[in-house]
């Protein structure tokens, strides 16, 4: 058998499994026929993929379903339970895990915040929570399927970390480094890429297709989702936009540039006001304190949320007037803050955007709360289990 099919048979036949099993994901339970007719194949070759997919247990078959006259048909579910996935948003002053069933459930998370570590440090971290994540993974057939990193920092095709400027990491291999430890494959990819796909796939983003989502952390990542696909660039470096200038004569950031955006919009840029304007306190600022003082009523930190809203809307101005999106949508931690910064943020954009590049544009915060990396990331790892690594294939390529 081995040797007689040829390689076009091989990706042929691996495309219609595919096929069929996002059919099944997306709409189970549905029958045999069903899948038949709205995939196009024919009912033979449904069936026997399907049996495929029984024997290696990312499918059931269920209780008969509703049929209109005579035999009811079985239905197939999809067996989200086979194995799970690890997302992780590793941010420069958290790291949140999550562990995911296979399409995208969060069964168990685990999260660290911190000040400033250093890159052993933050390394020695990451382990901690994905050990956790791995004891607490329910035993499956395919147990974890993958391990999903988002990082704030620019990653390249072959899934290096070439730069984060937050962290100060330049050239690391993270991927390299986990697959090696976990023997499991890990997938490196841009945070604010990660979180794009996850609001898309889970969060507000589900019913657009131009989408612009902005992670407001420490720094500010900008995903694009362009025609329903996210948008990497030619070398996967696109959305670096919290670099992009906004003060000619501004401050100097630590990526080479001067007057980034992410220095007058972001929490990094919030926690160094907040520090100027209140020189007698000592305590430790963080986002969430500032929010606790807002909500008490206090002007000081009001009016520190109200320039963080505006200049998000001289940033996201400049966003608008490029991509023309049907959808902006601020994520990240600086999404908690959105009672005081929405309304800055939106009278920027009704006052400065074009006014035709306003028409059915919405503008809306995260729902997923600050999970929507981990999310994002996970689900590639979940897919890329499910449509390209899976299959026992019956030839060895090559
Ligand atoms: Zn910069």
């Amino acid at each position: 058998m081995r040797q007689n099919k040829t390689w076009n048979q091989h990706v042929v036949k691996k495309e219609n499994k595919s096929l069929v099993l996002e059919e099944i994901i997306e709409n189970s339970p549905i029958s045999r026929a069903d899948i038949a007719s709205s995939t196009g194949l024919n009912k033979g070759t449904v069936s026997s993929l399907v049996n495929e997919l029984l024997d290696e247990k990312l499918i059931n078959e269920s209780g008969p379903g509703k049929s209109s006259g005579g035999r009811r048909p079985v239905m197939l579910l999809f067996n989200q339970v086979a194995g799970y996935s690890i997302g992780i948003d590793l941010g420069v002053n958290y790291i949140l895990g999550i562990l995911t069933d296979l399409k995208g459930n969060i069964c168990s998370e685990k999260k660290v915040s911190f000040n400033k570590l250093t890159y052993e440090e933050m390394v020695e971290e990451l382990y901690e929570i994905i050990d956790a994540l791995v004891a607490s993974t329910p035993s499956s057939p395919y147990g974890i399927v993958g391990i999903g990193i988002g990082v704030p920092g620019i990653v390249d095709k072959d899934k290096k970390i070439l730069l984060a400027p937050n962290l100060n990491w330049r050239n690391v291999d993270l991927k390299g480094i986990l697959q090696e430890k976990y023997n499991i494959p890990v997938i490196i990819e841009n945070e604010a890429n990660a979180g794009a796909y996850g609001e898309k796939k889970f969060g507000v983003g589900k019913n657009h297709n131009n989408i612009v989502y902005v992670s407001v952390g420490i720094g500010i990542g900008v995903g694009l989702i362009l025609n329903g696909n996210l948008y990497s660039g030619n070398n996967g470096f696109s959305g670096e936009l919290g670099h992009m200038t906004i003060e000619v004569n501004g401050t100097k950031c630590s990526c080479g540039n001067q007057g980034c955006w992410e220095l007058y919009a972001s929490e990094k840029s919030l926690l160094l006001d907040a520090k100027r304007s209140d020189l007698q306190n000592t305590e430790d600022f963080s986002l969430e304190t500032i929010i606790d003082r807002a909500n008490s009523g206090e002007s000081d930190s009001i009016h520190l949320f109200e320039k963080t809203g505006k200049y998000l809307g001289v940033g996201i101005n400049n966003i608008i007037n490029i991509f023309n999106p049907e959808q902006v949508i601020i994520g990240n931690r600086m999404a908690e803050a959105e009672k005081w910064i929405r309304k800055p943020l939106i009278d920027w954009i009704k006052n400065q955007t074009l006014w035709f590049s306003q028409k059915d544009l919405k503008v809306d915060f995260s729902n997923l709360l600050t999970h929507s990396t981990a999310l994002g990331v996970a689900a590639f790892s979940a897919e890329d289990f499910l449509y390209h690594n899976i299959y026992n294939d019956d030839i060895s390529v090559i």
